[in-house]
C-alpha cells in the first residue's frame, strides 16, 4: 500500500509570523516522508469547526498558537493530564477514529532548550526566578516545578496574575513552592537563584528592555529569555556581559516542535545545523 500523505499545519489568528511550517516542512524532506505542513488562519470564532475538521480532511493533527491556546480544549476529546495542568495546549493528534486529544510540548521545548545550552544543568540546583505570568510563564513554571526545582520566586507587573497563576499551578498537584513577590523585588529576588528566566515580553524588539541589575546574581546561575527576537535581548546581553551562560528563545521555539513532529509522523526529528540556519535566517 502506498504510504499516506503526512499533512498538519498550525492555527492561529494572525498566523502568517509563524515558523512552525518552515522547521515541520524541512524535518518532512529531511526523512523523506510525502507531506506537508500549512499554516491555517483560523478565525477564534470559528475554532471549533476548524478542529473538529481535521479528521474528514486527512491531518494528523495541528499546532495551536496565539490565540487559540486556552480555548481549543474545549474541542477535545481527550487533553493529555500535563496540558490540564499547564491549562493550556499547542498540540493536536488526531487519533483513530477521528478522536482529538490535546497535548502541550511548550514545557518540554523551554526545558530542552535549558539542556542543550548546559547539559549538567539540574532543576533541583536551587530556587528559580521567574518574571511575568502570561502564557509563556504557564509552562516554564510547570517544567521547572515538574523536574524538581525546589521553589519559584514569581514576579509579574501586575501582581494578581501571578498569584493566579500560583493558585492554579499548586492547586494543579504541583510540586515545590511558588513564591509571588512584588515586582518591586525583582532585583532583590535573584539573590542565591540558579537560573534567571524572563517570559515578560520586554526586551522583544520594538519593546522597552528589561530594566534589571543583576548585582545581586549569583554568577553561576543560567540566565534564560524566551524571547527570540532579537535573539540576544539587553538582558542576555548584560548577563553575557557579566559571564553567564545565558540561552534564548530559539531553542524553546524548536525543541517544542520536536515532539509534535513524532506525535504526527513516528519520528523524533533532531535540530540540525541546517534547521538552526533557515531558522536564523528568518529572523
Ligand atoms: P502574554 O501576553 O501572555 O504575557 C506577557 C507578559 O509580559 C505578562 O506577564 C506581562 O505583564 C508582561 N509585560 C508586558 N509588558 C510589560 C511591561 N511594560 N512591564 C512589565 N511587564 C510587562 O505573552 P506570552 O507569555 O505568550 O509571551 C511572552 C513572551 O514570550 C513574548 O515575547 C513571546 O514572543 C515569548 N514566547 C516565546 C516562546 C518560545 O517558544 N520561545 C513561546 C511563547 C512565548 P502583565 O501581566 O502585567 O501585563
Amino acid at each position: 500500500m502506498a504510504q499516506p500523505f503526512g499533512l498538519a499545519g498550525v492555527m492561529g489568528w494572525p498566523v502568517s509570523h509563524s515558523r512552525s511550517p518552515l522547521m515541520h516542512n524541512l524535518w518532512l524532506k529531511q526523512h523523506g516522508i510525502a507531506g506537508v505542513y500549512v499554516p491555517l488562519p483560523v478565525q477564534p470564532e470559528r475554532l471549533g469547526e476548524a478542529l473538529r475538521g481535521l479528521p474528514a480532511l486527512g491531518f494528523a493533527g495541528c499546532n495551536l498558537t496565539i490565540p487559540h491556546k486556552v480555548a481549543a480544549m474545549a474541542y477535545m476529546d481527550e487533553i493529555d493530564p500535563l496540558a490540564r495542568r499547564m491549562g493550556a495546549m499547542n498540540l493536536v493528534v488526531v487519533g483513530p477514529e477521528g478522536r482529538l486529544t490535546g497535548f502541550n510540548t511548550d514545557g518540554f521545548g523551554f526545558w530542552q532548550s535549558l539542556v542543550d545550552a548546559q547539559p549538567q544543568f539540574r532543576a533541583e540546583a536551587g530556587p528559580v526566578v521567574v518574571l511575568g505570568a502570561g502564557g509563556a510563564a504557564r509552562a516554564v513554571v510547570l517544567s521547572l516545578l515538574e523536574r524538581g526545582a525546589p521553589s519559584v520566586r514569581l514576579l509579574n507587573r501586575t501582581e494578581e496574575k501571578a498569584q493566579q497563576l500560583a493558585s492554579e499551578l499548586s492547586g494543579a498537584g504541583a510540586h515545590g513552592v511558588i513564591d509571588v513577590l512584588p515586582w518591586t523585588q525583582r532585583e532583590s529576588a535573584l539573590e542565591g537563584c540558579a537560573l534567571l528566566v524572563n517570559t515578560t515580553s520586554l526586551g522583544m524588539q520594538d519593546q522597552p528592555g528589561l530594566a534589571l541589575r543583576l548585582d545581586d546574581l549569583p554568577r553561576t546561575a543560567l540566565v534564560c529569555d524566551v524571547i527570540y527576537v532579537p535573539l540576544e535581548t539587553p538582558l542576555l546581553k548584560q548577563a553575557r556581559e557579566r559571564g553567564h551562560v545565558t540561552v534564548n528563545g530559539l531553542g524553546m521555539l524548536m525543541n517544542q516542535a520536536r515532539p509534535a513532529f513524532q506525535a504526527w509522523f513516528g519520528v523524533m526529528p533532531e535540530i540540525t545545523p541546517e534547521l538552526k540556519q533557515a531558522m536564523l535566517a528568518t529572523l
